[in-house]
């Protein structure tokens, strides 16, 4: 029989996501009458916006006519939509970035999953904890996590952010090459300010470290100090790759486009001794295992940037950023401490009466019909939190507030139950 590759039997059975829709499945087959409010999976539910739909339909009548049909477009991305990027997202923001700097791609999930091709199996990881799961577990599949004990992986170097340090880590003491950092945060929604990522940049320019900045949720900042690109910190591409996505931005998870920066100042190291750009090597990836994000789509994430879509980009967010203030401030007033909701869609709550993640869990399913997501399933340091989306749509999240409100009286007695049981 053919060799596997054994680090995928590393990873636990089963993942987080289908252990959610599991638990909810269950209730639903015992209480087919009640209406769950879904808060968990970070999906969107507005629809794309008017005018990404009409450059779609404009690119498909230009792939029903022998003149304006494309087939195979460049691995990196059409140039059109490349240099919309550079000046809207970077060059507005005093940021530098060459046209061939960027690599669009179908999302960051790919791209931030897939950029361990270029770099050593050697590497040693950092991750800040609780962390969007990507990250980990790409590093089992390529060998670079060890072995899984007491729920934290034996060659990643784990970096908390919990209530006791404000949601900020620290900065690393096992010395790793690549350190993943994601803001505004997934899961907890806390952001790091312009002083506290350029403490990053400068240790990952002293320690030569490569920092992997996703900034998928970058549009729904709303402070003024809070970066929108690593790249507004001076020195930042010299050891930073950012990954970015129109799928929160815009509601493209399921036309599937984003977008990868990889400057061309960047170097590694061969087995040589060799310095190697890692545009270079990222280009060649692309190029001989990607065959680029589809002209139709494309062409809808160009008309973000065109004056009308960014007008409706902003209408969107803003109804999304309604929704996290109604929680934060529903939840806060219902006497929950919560985090995130400002400059993310993400709500992050503690539960309370020292409940677990997954005893909340199931406590909001059954008294309140509400299913979010155990902040365990994002890491060690997730245990005692929780986490809700903003994604929902707005009817759902005033509902959800409600029943979270008169509920959460019984939920602190049922808390007090459960936690009297040792
Ligand atoms: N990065 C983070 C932090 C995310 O939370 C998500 C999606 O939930 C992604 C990347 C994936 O984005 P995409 O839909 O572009 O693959």
């Amino acid at each position: 029989m053919i060799k596997i590759n054994d680090n995928f039997c590393e990873l636990p059975a089963s993942y987080l996501f289908s252990d959610v829709a599991k638990r909810i499945n269950a209730f639903k087959a015992e209480h087919p009458d009640v209406e769950i409010i879904k808060m968990g999976i970070g999906d969107v539910t507005q629809p794309i916006c008017p005018a990404a739909i009409q450059a779609m339909e404009n690119a498909v009548a230009d792939q029903a006519d022998r003149v304006t049909f494309h087939g195979y477009g460049p691995e990196q991305g059409y140039d059109f939509l490349r240099r919309r990027i550079v000046d809207v997202d970077y060059r507005s923001r005093n940021i530098d970035i060459d046209i061939d700097e960027i690599f669009i791609s179908d999302g960051a999930k790919s791209d931030t999953g897939n950029i361990g091709d270029i770099l050593s199996t050697d590497c040693k990881v950092a991750v800040t904890d609780p962390v969007y799961p990507v990250y980990v577990d790409t590093n089992v599949m390529a060998g670079r996590a060890g072995h899984l004990v007491d729920g934290r992986w034996s060659r990643i170097e784990y970096l908390p952010c919990t209530a006791e340090n404000g949601f900020i880590p620290s900065l690393p003491k096992d010395n790793p090459d690549v350190i993943y950092l994601c803001y505004p945060n997934n899961p907890t929604g806390t952001t790091l300010n312009r002083s506290q990522l350029e403490k990053w940049v400068e240790y990952a320019k002293d320690n030569n470290a490569l920092i992997l900045f996703d900034s998928a949720y970058e549009a729904y900042i709303t402070e003024p100090d809070i970066p929108h690109s690593i790249y507004e910190i001076p020195g930042a591409k010299d050891v930073a790759i950012e990954f970015r996505s129109f799928s929160k931005t815009a509601g493209f998870t399921g036309l599937r486009c984003g977008y990868t920066v990889v400057p061309k100042a960047l170097k590694g190291l061969s087995k040589n001794g060799d310095e190697v750009s890692l545009n270079a090597l990222w280009n060649r990836r692309q190029c001989t295992k990607f065959n680029g994000a589809s002209y139709i789509v494309q062409r809808a994430a160009e008309a973000l940037y065109s004056t009308k879509g960014r007008h409706q980009v902003k209408e969107t967010i803003a109804y999304y950023m309604r929704n996290a203030s109604l929680l934060r401030n529903g939840l806060s007033a219902a006497g929950l401490e919560v985090w995130g909701g400002v400059n993310a869609p993400y709500i992050w709550v503690k539960t309370p009466g020292g409940l677990s993640s997954w005893e909340f869990f199931d406590l909001l399913l059954e008294k309140c019909g509400i299913a979010g997501t155990p902040g365990l399933g994002f890491g060690p340091s997730g245990e005692g939190y929780f986490r809700l989306t903003a994604f929902g749509r707005y009817e759902d999240t005033v509902a959800a507030v409600e029943r979270l409100s008169s509920c959460l009286l019984y939920t602190s007695d049922a808390a007090d139950d459960l936690t009297r049981v040792d």
